[in-house]
């Protein structure tokens, strides 16, 4: 392992704080020395990077991630790809999301049940490349609800999407199951998702007793429960029960803003708004013209969700970017557009759309004290971009413009050799 010293950069460090040019030592594989421009640091024996300008920041954090949805137009079709093609497949989509700049993912369910386990322990080992990952489970749901793919006429429930339970002793049985597997997060179904018209969104599914008993285990282990949950009910009961990660929160009524704002300490919410707008506007080649969203219930939810989360901005809840990436109409590593959206529909400013996937994102990859800001002390994950994502959050999803990622002092994307001296800078 070299150590690498960025001169020239423009510092974005991910806390909110505003840019500065300045030089940054990485050795080994944290982040030594933050340096003023001012104050030129001695590179010591390590690889100079002239950034001629560049930003250097904080690696992403994809707070919502499914690493073996493979680009399918239904759940379905994730479901038939055979385990040893997608295993395949997940390695690969993992080495794709470090090289777009996600030094950190969050698992939000796989289609398997070790796919992530597997995964994360083979970039842990570095028999892969790929980003820091916590894995997750299968989706657990319960008959007819989302997740439960099983056709009627095959036996259940090895053909199905999730994991199906009925009651909470096949509750404790499935999560005992995943956790003895080693996931870092188990994930519940509590809501219903208008994807699935059988169990729409605004539906709660799952029992207190189930969810209870699911819990319980979860924290026994010292692990996270995860859930699904984009009615208003649903909500309310992940937060009863202790959950701290909830994807969606499309519909929150006014008790569930409280009880948000009241666990906001250690509450994370991760909506993934993307594929509500992709099936309402850019799903028509796949299928699902704008009509059929409608009908589907994607403009309520969209309405509401905006909404909702706009609120939670509001009152300080941590919500998150990234979130159902791996669709037909939302392609993997393309993540970083959840950013945009924030700023373009639930009123952050640029700042904090950045802030959302660094310092935030150090939060919850349970790592805050030395995940997600360059700080001297912090682990090195890095990556250097041409231009300012201030002005243009675009950028961010644009691989030419992500010029290097560093992640744990190593680049996973190496600057070019050739323009290590200057980078030409686009506009
Ligand atoms: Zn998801």
């Amino acid at each position: 392992m070299t150590d690498t010293l960025f001169t020239n950069v423009r510092v974005l460090d991910g806390t909110g704080t505003n840019p500065y040019t300045g030089s940054v030592l990485v050795q080994g594989n944290r982040i030594r020395q933050v340096g003023r421009s001012t104050a030129p640091i001695s590179p010591s024996g390590a690889t100079v990077i002239d950034g001629a300008g560049a930003t250097l920041m904080p690696g992403m954090c994809e707070a919502h991630t499914h690493f073996s949805w493979n680009d399918a137009a239904s759940l379905a079709g994730i479901q038939a790809m055979p385990l040893e093609e997608h295993v395949l497949w997940c390695a690969k989509v993992a080495k794709r999301y470090l090289e777009a700049g996600f030094t950190s993912c969050v698992g939000a369910a796989c289609a398997k049940p070790r796919l992530d386990v597997v995964i994360r322990n083979a970039i842990n080992a570095g028999q892969i490349p790929g980003p820091r990952y916590l894995a997750a489970s299968q989706e657990i749901t319960v008959l007819g609800a989302l997740g439960d793919e099983t056709l009627p006429h095959l036996p259940f429930p090895e053909f199905s999407f999730g994991v199906n339970i009925n009651g909470p002793e096949e509750m404790r049985k499935a999560v005992r199951m995943f956790l003895k597997y080693g996931v870092d997060s188990v994930k519940l179904n509590l809501s219903g998702d208008n994807f699935t018209p059988q169990s729409p969104a605004e539906t709660t599914w799952m029992a207190d007793d189930e969810v209870a008993a699911a819990m319980r285990e979860v924290k026994i282990r010292g692990k996270r429960g995860i859930a699904h949950a984009r009615s208003s009910e649903s909500v309310k009961q992940a937060l009863r029960h202790g959950i701290d990660l909830i994807y969606h929160a499309s519909f929150v009524d006014n008790e569930a803003l409280d009880m948000l704002e009241a666990a906001k300490d250690r509450i994370f919410v991760a909506p993934g708004i993307a594929i509500l707008y992709a099936l309402l506007n850019e799903s028509e080649a796949f299928g699902v013209t704008r009509d059929m969203a409608i009908e589907l219930g994607y403009q309520i939810e969209w309405d509401a969700a905006l909404e909702s989360l706009s609120k939670m901005h509001k009152r300080g809840i941590r919500v998150l970017p990234g979130g159902d990436y791996g669709f037909a109409f939302t392609p993997h590593c393309q993540n970083a557009r959840d950013l945009e959206f924030f700023v373009k529909y639930l009123g952050f400013t640029p700042m904090e759309a950045i802030r959302s996937t660094t310092l935030y994102g150090g939060q919850i990859m349970m790592r805050a004290h030395e995940l997600g800001v360059v700080k001297e002390g912090f682990l090195a994950d890095l990556m250097l971009v041409d231009g300012d994502p201030l002005a243009n959050l675009a950028i961010l999803r644009d691989p030419k413009r992500i010029l290097a990622v560093m992640k744990d002092g190593v680049f996973a994307k190496a600057p070019a050799i050739a323009s290590q001296r200057a980078w030409g800078r686009a506009a």
